[in-house]
């Protein structure tokens, strides 16, 4: 559970650079951008001129009775207001569209770069933190941005011209207007530090709560099976509480702030309006001036009292930013050249290679040389941990950075064109995966590849039958993660997956799970039929897969420590004989045998 929380990291870039750098995804709407920033002094302009046309209209009309100029300056005032909202109006707009535009290509960006990353990437981040970052960090950059960093841009436009003016009218009493401020201001910020506190607090508590309800989702069988029912929920209730006390003591402290921040405004009006007043009484200012500098005030309370909440958004803002540069300036993918290959009678060759995993010292391979020809089948067998699925996860470039050689028809596998390489390898991994999606999809995704020609394919690898007794055949949904075959089906359709690329070469680490006796006839013709056809690298489970193979490689701890064929390996009575001992005798005993390897 506690591995879903997101730890806090401390930003490590400044405003300024994340702006810069934010600015990439907003520079195709430039346009926009700038008429919306353009608008913004000019919407300064209609809030100052209100309360300046309200006091002449005091002054110079009320005071004297000049109706016709009163409804001249009312003309006025309301072409003002209606002004005001359909700049407002203009602005939000246009930033709505830059910022929807800006936000979908960052997501694109940031998904094709999580896309194109080598294994090593994503072992260091679990596929939680990659989701939150392509969506709820984005979504949040999205909705933050806009009203902070932009809102507050705006806000102190508005209040830049709101002081300059009251300062042209009266130095003075624009002094004293303000003399409450830094009280306001020290109140308010104490209410939103507490505020702040419980909010990450919050936070933390729902990816607590989310994270708490995922893991025991996903692992209900087991808490079912082992009574942990009642435990989980008096853990769930625990943390809920929590929560709960939390958000009221959050909802407590947001509420009086504003009443706090209300009666503040109040009295920074009642100052205005009693020193006013007075300065009215001795003539040292008229009525009218009094009122526009009420209205000033108040007008320049709003964004006082929202500034503290939109740098909060706008620090949110700059976090998620943070964030999600950091995960793009992280670039783990591998490096591929620009070699091609044929699409037949490509030679693989191992030569003296020796690989570590990524902040591992211990080499998990150390000096594994082997060749496969073109049409020949290599079985790697050995226990468990000895390093078999890292040589195909070599040879298929999931990591890079290896000493020694790998090589495809005399070139080296990193200088290999990406298109090339999957088009020659096909990848049968241990754990397979299916899409909720059709058959289909699962066996070409979207290339151009007719029916029939699946079905040919599907025929090779005896999985025709049970595709066409599905309800719609090739178009029948196969439902999340393929939960719709049986395990041995899932295993069939992986094979055929392979076969539909129509690449030479295939690499198939066997999956280990035990299915029924029939299907496991099914897969073994399968695989026969693979051999028949393909170059095959294989981590073999099976006593008929290492039979049928041209080469064994026998590994242990890293290395090979025996090779040769079925018939010479068994006859020289070495490591080999023994496993296929433990093999004929235990099925899949042979996976148990104690082993950690390379650690
Ligand atoms: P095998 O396929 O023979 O069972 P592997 O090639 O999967 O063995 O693993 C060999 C060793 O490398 C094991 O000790 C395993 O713990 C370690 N290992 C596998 N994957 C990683 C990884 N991503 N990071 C660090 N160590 C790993």
């Amino acid at each position: 559970m506690s591995a879903k929380e997101i730890p806090a990291r401390p930003r490590t870039q400044s405003e300024w650079e994340l702006l810069r750098r934010f600015y990439r995804w907003m520079a195709p709407y430039k346009k926009r951008l700038l008429v919306a920033v353009a608008i913004v002094p000019l919407m300064a302009l209609c809030t100052v001129a209100q309360p300046r046309l309200l006091g002449l209209a005091i002054d110079d009309y009320m005071l004297r009775g000049d109706i016709d100029g009163l409804n001249w300056i009312a003309l006025a005032f309301l072409g003002l207001a209606v002004g005001e909202y359909l700049l407002a109006a203009t602005h939000t707009w246009l930033l709505g569209t830059v910022g929807a535009w800006a936000i979908g290509d960052l997501r694109r960006d940031v998904y094709q770069h999580i896309m194109t990353q080598g294994q090593r990437f994503f072992d260091r981040r679990p596929t939680g933190r990659l989701l939150s970052r392509t969506t709820s960090d984005v979504e949040a950059l999205g909705e933050s941005f806009f009203t902070g960093v932009v809102g507050i841009l705006a806000d102190a436009a508005r209040l830049i011209a709101i002081v300059v003016m009251m300062l042209s009218l009266d130095p003075w009493l624009t002094v004293v207007s303000f003399s409450v401020l830094p009280a306001i201001a020290i109140v308010v910020n104490w209410f939103r530090k507490r505020l702040r506190d419980y909010s990450v607090k919050i936070r933390v508590l729902v990816a607590k709560l989310n994270g708490f309800i995922q893991e025991h989702l996903a692992g209900i069988d087991v808490v079912q099976l082992m009574g942990r029912e009642a435990d989980a929920a008096d853990e769930f209730r625990a943390i809920n509480r929590e929560a709960l006390t939390t958000y009221h003591w959050s909802n407590f402290y947001d509420a009086a702030l504003y009443a706090v921040m209300d009666g503040m405004s109040s009295i920074c009006i009642g100052v205005v309006v009693w020193y006013g007043g007075s300065l009215v009484w001795g003539d040292a200012i008229t009525p009218g001036l009094l009122v526009a500098f009420v209205d000033y005030v108040q007008k320049a309370l709003v964004p006082v009292k929202e500034f503290s909440a939109k740098y909060a958004t706008m620090q949110r803002s700059f976090a998620a930013m943070d964030r999600i540069t950091e995960l793009l300036d992280t670039d783990e993918s591998i490096a591929s050249g620009n070699q091609t290959l044929s699409g037949q009678s490509n030679t693989v060759v191992f030569d003296r290679v020796t690989f570590s995993y990524p902040g591992v010292s211990e080499p998990v391979l150390s000096d594994i040389s082997f060749r496969v020809k073109p049409g020949s089948v290599v079985a790697l067998v050995g226990s468990t941990g000895a390093g078999k699925s890292t040589v195909c996860r070599l040879l298929t470039r999931a990591y890079a950075g290896y000493e020694g050689s790998i090589q495809l028809s005399g070139k080296e596998l990193s200088s290999i064109s990406e298109t090339d390489l999957r088009r020659v390898m096909a990848i049968v991994p241990q754990d397979i995966f299916l899409f909720g999606a059709s058959a289909r999809f699962n066996l070409a995704f979207d290339d151009a590849v007719t029916d029939e020609e699946l079905l040919q394919t599907l025929e090779l690898v005896q999985a025709r039958k049970f595709i066409e007794a599905l309800p719609d055949g090739l178009s029948t949904d196969l439902g999340e993660g393929g939960g719709r075959l049986s395990l041995g089906q899932a295993q069939l359709l992986s094979l055929a997956r392979a076969m539909a690329r129509d690449a030479e070469i295939v690499v198939l680490d066997e999956a280990t799970a035990s299915v029924d006796p029939a299907t496991e006839i099914l897969i073994q013709q399968a695989i026969d039929r693979i051999f028949s056809l393909k170059t095959v690298v294989v981590v073999a489970h099976r006593l008929s897969t290492i039979r049928a193979a041209d080469l064994i490689l026998v590994m242990e701890r890293g290395r090979i420590v025996e090779r040769g064929d079925h018939t010479s390996l068994l006859a020289s009575g070495g490591r080999y004989a023994e496993l296929h001992h433990q093999l004929e005798t235990g099925g899949e005993e042979h996976k148990a045998v104690p082993l950690p390897a390379s650690a």
